[in-house]
Protein backbone atom coordinates (compact mmCIF):
# COMPACT_ATOMS: atom_id res chain seq x y z
CA UNK A 1 0.00 0.00 0.00
CA UNK A 2 2.72 2.48 0.98
CA UNK A 3 4.55 3.66 -2.11
CA UNK A 4 6.06 6.86 -0.86
CA UNK A 5 9.67 5.71 -0.65
CA UNK A 6 12.47 8.04 0.35
CA UNK A 7 13.04 10.89 -2.10
CA UNK A 8 16.75 11.55 -1.56
CA UNK A 9 16.72 14.90 -3.32
CA UNK A 10 13.78 16.21 -1.28
CA UNK A 11 15.46 14.91 1.84
CA UNK A 12 18.67 16.86 1.03
CA UNK A 13 16.73 20.02 0.24
CA UNK A 14 14.75 19.73 3.48
CA UNK A 15 18.01 19.35 5.42
CA UNK A 16 19.07 22.74 4.04
CA UNK A 17 15.59 24.18 4.73
CA UNK A 18 15.87 23.00 8.34
CA UNK A 19 19.35 24.54 8.76
CA UNK A 20 18.11 27.87 7.38
CA UNK A 21 15.05 27.89 9.63
CA UNK A 22 17.10 26.94 12.69
CA UNK A 23 19.83 29.53 12.10
CA UNK A 24 17.61 32.27 10.67
CA UNK A 25 20.40 33.12 8.20
CA UNK A 26 21.63 32.04 4.79
CA UNK A 27 25.32 31.49 4.09
CA UNK A 28 26.80 31.73 0.62
CA UNK A 29 27.35 28.35 -1.05
CA UNK A 30 30.90 27.17 -1.76
CA UNK A 31 30.30 24.53 -4.40
CA UNK A 32 27.97 24.14 -7.37
CA UNK A 33 26.13 21.31 -5.55
CA UNK A 34 25.60 23.51 -2.49
CA UNK A 35 24.42 26.32 -4.72
CA UNK A 36 21.79 24.13 -6.40
CA UNK A 37 20.50 22.77 -3.09
CA UNK A 38 20.43 26.23 -1.51
CA UNK A 39 18.51 27.64 -4.42
CA UNK A 40 15.92 24.81 -4.21
CA UNK A 41 15.64 25.29 -0.43
CA UNK A 42 15.14 29.04 -0.81
CA UNK A 43 12.48 28.40 -3.43
CA UNK A 44 10.60 26.17 -0.96
CA UNK A 45 10.88 28.90 1.65
CA UNK A 46 9.99 31.79 -0.64
CA UNK A 47 13.29 33.72 -0.41
CA UNK A 48 15.52 35.36 -2.98
CA UNK A 49 18.95 33.83 -3.57
CA UNK A 50 21.65 35.75 -1.68
CA UNK A 51 23.70 38.04 -3.97
CA UNK A 52 27.01 36.71 -2.55
CA UNK A 53 29.14 39.05 -4.63
CA UNK A 54 32.36 37.19 -3.94
CA UNK A 55 32.12 37.88 -0.21
CA UNK A 56 31.38 35.25 2.33
CA UNK A 57 28.80 36.78 4.53
CA UNK A 58 25.53 35.77 6.11
CA UNK A 59 22.17 37.11 5.04
CA UNK A 60 19.19 37.25 7.35
CA UNK A 61 15.95 35.77 6.06
CA UNK A 62 14.35 39.21 6.13
CA UNK A 63 17.12 40.58 3.85
CA UNK A 64 16.15 37.89 1.34
CA UNK A 65 12.48 38.84 1.37
CA UNK A 66 11.25 36.02 3.63
CA UNK A 67 8.00 37.73 4.62
CA UNK A 68 7.52 39.92 1.53
CA UNK A 69 5.11 37.60 -0.28
CA UNK A 70 2.55 38.01 2.46
CA UNK A 71 1.28 41.51 1.82
CA UNK A 72 -2.51 41.82 1.54
CA UNK A 73 -3.93 45.11 0.29
CA UNK A 74 -5.38 47.05 3.22
CA UNK A 75 -8.88 47.55 1.77
CA UNK A 76 -9.07 44.20 0.02
CA UNK A 77 -9.34 45.40 -3.57
CA UNK A 78 -7.97 42.90 -6.10
CA UNK A 79 -7.24 42.98 -9.81
CA UNK A 80 -8.29 39.40 -10.49
CA UNK A 81 -9.85 36.39 -8.80
CA UNK A 82 -6.41 34.75 -8.77
CA UNK A 83 -5.08 37.73 -6.78
CA UNK A 84 -8.11 37.43 -4.52
CA UNK A 85 -6.64 34.09 -3.54
CA UNK A 86 -2.94 34.64 -2.98
CA UNK A 87 -2.87 38.34 -2.15
CA UNK A 88 -5.60 37.99 0.46
CA UNK A 89 -3.45 35.73 2.67
CA UNK A 90 -3.14 35.33 5.64
CA UNK A 91 -6.40 33.51 6.22
CA UNK A 92 -7.79 34.53 9.62
CA UNK A 93 -6.61 33.18 12.94
CA UNK A 94 -9.39 33.42 15.51
CA UNK A 95 -9.54 32.63 19.20
CA UNK A 96 -12.19 30.09 20.14
CA UNK A 97 -12.99 31.35 23.62
CA UNK A 98 -15.64 28.74 24.38
CA UNK A 99 -13.06 25.98 23.87
CA UNK A 100 -10.34 27.74 25.88
CA UNK A 101 -9.90 27.37 29.61
CA UNK A 102 -7.62 26.36 32.52
CA UNK A 103 -4.63 28.27 31.14
CA UNK A 104 -5.05 26.77 27.65
CA UNK A 105 -6.18 29.08 24.88
CA UNK A 106 -7.16 27.70 21.52
CA UNK A 107 -7.17 29.38 18.13
CA UNK A 108 -8.41 28.26 14.73
CA UNK A 109 -6.93 29.11 11.34
CA UNK A 110 -9.91 29.40 9.04
CA UNK A 111 -9.01 28.01 5.65
CA UNK A 112 -12.58 28.36 4.41
CA UNK A 113 -11.72 32.00 3.79
CA UNK A 114 -10.04 30.86 0.57
CA UNK A 115 -12.29 31.83 -2.37
CA UNK A 116 -12.42 28.89 -4.80
CA UNK A 117 -13.05 25.75 -2.77
CA UNK A 118 -13.53 27.52 0.54
CA UNK A 119 -10.73 25.28 1.75
CA UNK A 120 -7.02 24.85 2.39
CA UNK A 121 -6.77 23.19 -1.03
CA UNK A 122 -6.96 26.45 -2.96
CA UNK A 123 -3.37 26.95 -1.96
CA UNK A 124 -2.27 23.63 -3.42
CA UNK A 125 -4.35 23.88 -6.60
CA UNK A 126 -3.01 27.37 -7.23
CA UNK A 127 0.66 26.49 -6.85
CA UNK A 128 0.44 23.18 -8.73
CA UNK A 129 -1.10 24.96 -11.73
CA UNK A 130 1.18 28.01 -11.46
CA UNK A 131 4.27 25.77 -11.31
CA UNK A 132 3.01 23.74 -14.27
CA UNK A 133 2.37 26.83 -16.38
CA UNK A 134 5.73 28.36 -15.47
CA UNK A 135 7.45 25.22 -16.80
CA UNK A 136 5.11 24.62 -19.71
CA UNK A 137 2.85 27.52 -20.66
CA UNK A 138 0.59 25.46 -22.95
CA UNK A 139 -3.00 26.52 -23.30
CA UNK A 140 -5.55 23.77 -23.78
CA UNK A 141 -3.84 21.37 -21.42
CA UNK A 142 -6.15 18.99 -19.52
CA UNK A 143 -5.59 18.63 -15.77
CA UNK A 144 -6.30 15.22 -14.18
CA UNK A 145 -6.73 14.73 -10.45
CA UNK A 146 -8.15 12.33 -7.86
CA UNK A 147 -9.96 14.48 -5.32
CA UNK A 148 -12.44 14.38 -2.49
CA UNK A 149 -13.88 17.71 -3.81
CA UNK A 150 -11.72 20.53 -2.46
CA UNK A 151 -8.68 20.14 -4.69
CA UNK A 152 -11.13 19.56 -7.52
CA UNK A 153 -12.83 22.90 -6.89
CA UNK A 154 -9.47 24.65 -6.68
CA UNK A 155 -8.33 23.07 -9.95
CA UNK A 156 -11.63 23.78 -11.70
CA UNK A 157 -11.22 27.43 -10.65
CA UNK A 158 -7.62 27.61 -11.83
CA UNK A 159 -8.59 25.89 -15.09
CA UNK A 160 -11.33 28.49 -15.63
CA UNK A 161 -8.94 31.36 -14.92
CA UNK A 162 -6.11 30.00 -17.09
CA UNK A 163 -8.18 28.61 -19.98
CA UNK A 164 -7.48 24.94 -19.21
CA UNK A 165 -9.73 21.89 -18.70
CA UNK A 166 -10.05 19.75 -15.57
CA UNK A 167 -11.00 16.05 -15.41
CA UNK A 168 -11.70 15.08 -11.83
CA UNK A 169 -12.02 11.61 -10.29
CA UNK A 170 -14.11 11.36 -7.14
CA UNK A 171 -14.32 8.47 -4.69
CA UNK A 172 -17.67 6.80 -3.91
CA UNK A 173 -17.55 7.96 -0.28
CA UNK A 174 -18.02 11.65 -1.05
CA UNK A 175 -21.33 13.53 -0.84
CA UNK A 176 -23.41 13.67 -4.05
CA UNK A 177 -23.46 17.47 -4.15
CA UNK A 178 -19.78 17.49 -5.14
CA UNK A 179 -20.57 16.37 -8.70
CA UNK A 180 -22.91 19.32 -9.16
CA UNK A 181 -20.52 21.84 -7.63
CA UNK A 182 -17.62 20.66 -9.81
CA UNK A 183 -19.73 20.56 -12.97
CA UNK A 184 -21.02 24.08 -12.31
CA UNK A 185 -17.38 25.11 -12.05
CA UNK A 186 -16.75 23.65 -15.51
CA UNK A 187 -14.95 20.38 -14.70
CA UNK A 188 -15.61 16.92 -16.11
CA UNK A 189 -16.43 14.63 -13.20
CA UNK A 190 -15.96 10.85 -12.95
CA UNK A 191 -17.15 8.92 -9.90
CA UNK A 192 -15.15 5.83 -9.06
CA UNK A 193 -16.83 3.10 -6.98
CA UNK A 194 -14.07 3.10 -4.30
CA UNK A 195 -12.19 5.34 -1.88
CA UNK A 196 -8.99 7.19 -2.73
CA UNK A 197 -6.17 4.67 -2.42
CA UNK A 198 -2.74 4.43 -4.00
CA UNK A 199 -4.28 2.24 -6.72
CA UNK A 200 -6.93 4.90 -7.42
CA UNK A 201 -4.22 7.55 -7.81
CA UNK A 202 -2.21 5.22 -10.09
CA UNK A 203 -5.26 4.70 -12.32
CA UNK A 204 -5.65 8.47 -12.73
CA UNK A 205 -1.93 8.72 -13.54
CA UNK A 206 -2.24 6.00 -16.17
CA UNK A 207 -5.32 7.58 -17.76
CA UNK A 208 -3.66 11.00 -17.94
CA UNK A 209 -0.63 9.43 -19.61
CA UNK A 210 -2.78 7.58 -22.14
CA UNK A 211 -4.91 10.62 -22.97
CA UNK A 212 -2.01 13.10 -23.08
CA UNK A 213 -3.15 15.12 -20.06
CA UNK A 214 -1.29 16.24 -16.96
CA UNK A 215 -1.79 14.46 -13.65
CA UNK A 216 -0.92 17.15 -11.10
CA UNK A 217 -1.04 14.66 -8.23
CA UNK A 218 -1.50 16.56 -4.98
CA UNK A 219 -0.33 13.43 -3.13
CA UNK A 220 3.23 13.65 -4.49
CA UNK A 221 3.63 17.06 -6.11
CA UNK A 222 6.07 19.04 -3.94
CA UNK A 223 4.15 22.24 -4.76
CA UNK A 224 1.83 20.99 -2.00
CA UNK A 225 4.53 21.10 0.69
CA UNK A 226 5.99 24.28 -0.80
CA UNK A 227 2.80 26.33 -0.70
CA UNK A 228 2.34 25.51 2.97
CA UNK A 229 5.97 26.30 3.86
CA UNK A 230 5.98 29.52 1.86
CA UNK A 231 2.61 30.75 2.98
CA UNK A 232 0.51 28.79 5.52
CA UNK A 233 3.32 28.22 8.04
CA UNK A 234 4.81 31.67 7.53
CA UNK A 235 1.40 33.29 7.96
CA UNK A 236 0.99 31.41 11.23
CA UNK A 237 4.41 32.61 12.35
CA UNK A 238 3.49 36.24 11.67
CA UNK A 239 0.02 35.85 13.18
CA UNK A 240 1.09 34.09 16.38
CA UNK A 241 3.83 36.67 16.88
CA UNK A 242 1.46 39.57 16.29
CA UNK A 243 -0.99 38.15 18.83
CA UNK A 244 1.93 37.44 21.24
CA UNK A 245 0.87 33.83 21.68
CA UNK A 246 2.70 31.50 24.02
CA UNK A 247 2.66 28.89 21.31
CA UNK A 248 2.58 25.30 22.54
CA UNK A 249 1.36 23.37 19.56
CA UNK A 250 -0.66 22.73 16.43
CA UNK A 251 -3.33 20.23 15.50
CA UNK A 252 -4.27 19.36 11.96
CA UNK A 253 -5.80 16.59 9.88
CA UNK A 254 -3.76 14.52 7.46
CA UNK A 255 -4.88 13.78 3.91
CA UNK A 256 -1.89 14.26 1.66
CA UNK A 257 -0.06 15.43 4.86
CA UNK A 258 0.97 18.65 3.05
CA UNK A 259 -0.13 21.31 5.51
CA UNK A 260 0.69 19.56 8.77
CA UNK A 261 4.15 18.46 7.56
CA UNK A 262 5.03 21.98 6.44
CA UNK A 263 3.88 23.43 9.78
CA UNK A 264 5.96 20.85 11.63
CA UNK A 265 9.11 21.43 9.55
CA UNK A 266 8.73 25.19 9.92
CA UNK A 267 7.90 25.54 13.61
CA UNK A 268 10.02 22.76 15.06
CA UNK A 269 13.10 24.05 13.25
CA UNK A 270 12.46 27.73 13.83
CA UNK A 271 11.32 27.52 17.45
CA UNK A 272 12.25 24.06 18.74
CA UNK A 273 10.76 20.67 19.48
CA UNK A 274 8.82 21.97 22.45
CA UNK A 275 6.25 23.13 19.88
CA UNK A 276 4.07 20.05 19.64
CA UNK A 277 2.47 18.90 16.42
CA UNK A 278 -0.55 16.58 16.61
CA UNK A 279 -1.93 14.86 13.52
CA UNK A 280 -5.53 13.71 13.25
CA UNK A 281 -6.67 10.68 11.25
CA UNK A 282 -9.95 8.75 10.97
CA UNK A 283 -10.22 5.92 13.50
CA UNK A 284 -9.89 2.44 11.95
CA UNK A 285 -13.12 1.67 10.12
CA UNK A 286 -14.21 5.34 9.91
CA UNK A 287 -14.17 7.50 6.79
CA UNK A 288 -13.87 11.26 7.19
CA UNK A 289 -13.77 13.25 3.93
CA UNK A 290 -10.40 14.93 3.36
CA UNK A 291 -8.36 12.94 5.87
CA UNK A 292 -6.91 9.43 5.75
CA UNK A 293 -5.05 7.01 7.97
CA UNK A 294 -1.31 7.59 7.92
CA UNK A 295 -0.59 3.93 7.12
CA UNK A 296 -2.53 4.28 3.84
CA UNK A 297 0.56 6.08 2.53
CA UNK A 298 1.40 9.77 2.42
CA UNK A 299 4.57 11.53 1.39
CA UNK A 300 5.68 14.51 3.44
CA UNK A 301 4.85 13.23 6.89
CA UNK A 302 7.93 11.02 6.41
CA UNK A 303 10.11 14.15 6.54
CA UNK A 304 8.38 15.85 9.45
CA UNK A 305 8.18 15.21 13.19
CA UNK A 306 4.69 14.57 14.49
CA UNK A 307 4.39 14.10 18.25
CA UNK A 308 1.21 12.07 18.21
CA UNK A 309 -1.46 10.89 15.81
CA UNK A 310 -4.96 11.02 17.28
CA UNK A 311 -7.76 8.76 15.98
CA UNK A 312 -11.23 10.27 15.62
CA UNK A 313 -14.45 8.59 14.46
CA UNK A 314 -16.80 10.13 11.89
CA UNK A 315 -19.41 10.52 14.63
CA UNK A 316 -17.00 12.47 16.84
CA UNK A 317 -16.04 14.65 13.87
CA UNK A 318 -19.69 15.50 13.13
CA UNK A 319 -20.51 16.09 16.79
CA UNK A 320 -17.58 18.46 17.20
CA UNK A 321 -18.34 20.35 13.99
CA UNK A 322 -21.85 20.88 15.41
CA UNK A 323 -20.37 21.91 18.74
CA UNK A 324 -18.18 24.52 17.01
CA UNK A 325 -21.22 25.86 15.14
CA UNK A 326 -23.38 26.04 18.27
CA UNK A 327 -20.74 27.57 20.51
CA UNK A 328 -18.78 29.79 18.13
CA UNK A 329 -21.22 30.40 15.29
CA UNK A 330 -19.00 29.10 12.51
CA UNK A 331 -20.09 26.25 10.27
CA UNK A 332 -17.00 24.13 9.70
CA UNK A 333 -16.36 20.93 7.78
CA UNK A 334 -15.91 17.41 9.10
CA UNK A 335 -12.11 17.43 9.23
CA UNK A 336 -12.30 20.65 11.31
CA UNK A 337 -14.72 18.78 13.56
CA UNK A 338 -12.18 15.93 13.74
CA UNK A 339 -9.39 18.32 14.72
CA UNK A 340 -11.61 19.84 17.43
CA UNK A 341 -12.48 16.36 18.71
CA UNK A 342 -8.76 15.51 18.91
CA UNK A 343 -8.06 18.73 20.79
CA UNK A 344 -10.87 17.98 23.26
CA UNK A 345 -9.45 14.48 23.75
CA UNK A 346 -6.05 15.93 24.71
CA UNK A 347 -7.71 18.47 27.00
CA UNK A 348 -9.60 15.56 28.61
CA UNK A 349 -6.35 13.64 29.10
CA UNK A 350 -4.87 16.73 30.78
CA UNK A 351 -1.97 16.56 28.35
CA UNK A 352 -1.79 20.16 27.24
CA UNK A 353 0.68 22.65 28.72
CA UNK A 354 -0.54 26.12 29.64
CA UNK A 355 -0.39 28.41 26.64
CA UNK A 356 -1.77 28.65 23.13
CA UNK A 357 -2.73 25.93 20.66
CA UNK A 358 -3.66 26.39 17.03
CA UNK A 359 -6.14 24.16 15.22
CA UNK A 360 -6.15 24.17 11.44
CA UNK A 361 -9.74 24.19 10.16
CA UNK A 362 -9.43 23.06 6.50
CA UNK A 363 -12.88 23.91 5.20
CA UNK A 364 -16.49 24.98 5.55
CA UNK A 365 -19.47 22.81 6.48
CA UNK A 366 -21.64 23.44 3.41
CA UNK A 367 -20.23 20.48 1.47
CA UNK A 368 -21.22 18.00 4.15
CA UNK A 369 -24.93 18.69 4.46
CA UNK A 370 -25.78 15.08 3.66
CA UNK A 371 -23.68 13.90 6.63
CA UNK A 372 -25.12 16.52 8.98
CA UNK A 373 -28.69 15.84 7.93
CA UNK A 374 -28.43 12.05 8.42
CA UNK A 375 -26.82 12.65 11.80
CA UNK A 376 -29.49 15.13 12.91
CA UNK A 377 -32.26 12.87 11.69
CA UNK A 378 -30.79 10.06 13.75
CA UNK A 379 -30.14 7.83 10.78
CA UNK A 380 -26.60 7.15 11.87
CA UNK A 381 -23.63 8.01 9.72
CA UNK A 382 -21.69 5.87 7.32
N1 LIG B 1 -9.47 18.40 5.42
C1 LIG B 1 -10.04 18.55 4.24
C2 LIG B 1 -11.48 18.96 4.18
C3 LIG B 1 -9.32 18.33 3.09
O1 LIG B 1 -9.91 18.49 1.88
C4 LIG B 1 -7.97 17.93 3.22
C5 LIG B 1 -7.21 17.60 2.05
O2 LIG B 1 -7.74 17.28 0.99
C6 LIG B 1 -7.41 17.79 4.46
C7 LIG B 1 -8.18 18.04 5.55
C8 LIG B 1 -6.01 17.32 4.66
O3 LIG B 1 -5.04 18.24 4.24
P1 LIG B 1 -3.66 17.75 3.66
O4 LIG B 1 -3.92 17.17 2.32
O5 LIG B 1 -2.81 18.99 3.62
O6 LIG B 1 -3.12 16.72 4.59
Amino acid sequence: MVRFGRDEELSEILTVVSEILRGGVVRCPETAVEERLLSRALDLLGCRNPPCEGKSREYTLEELGFFEEISPPRLRVFNSTEELLFRNWPTPLVRLSSFSGKGVRVWAKLEFFNPFSMSVKDRVGWLMVSDLLSRNPRRGVVLYEATSTNTGMALAAMAAIKGLKAKLFLPATIQKASDTILKVMGAEVYRQPKSITVEFIDEVEELARKEGGVHLNQFENNANLKVHLRYTAKELDLQTREASLRLQGFMGGVGTSGHLSAISVYFKNRYGDHIKVYGVQPAAGSTIPGIRRVESGMKWINYAKVDRIVDVTLEEAIEHAIRVARREGIFVGLSSGAVTAAYMRLVGEDLLEEGDYVLIFPDHGFKYLEFFSSYLEGEGVH
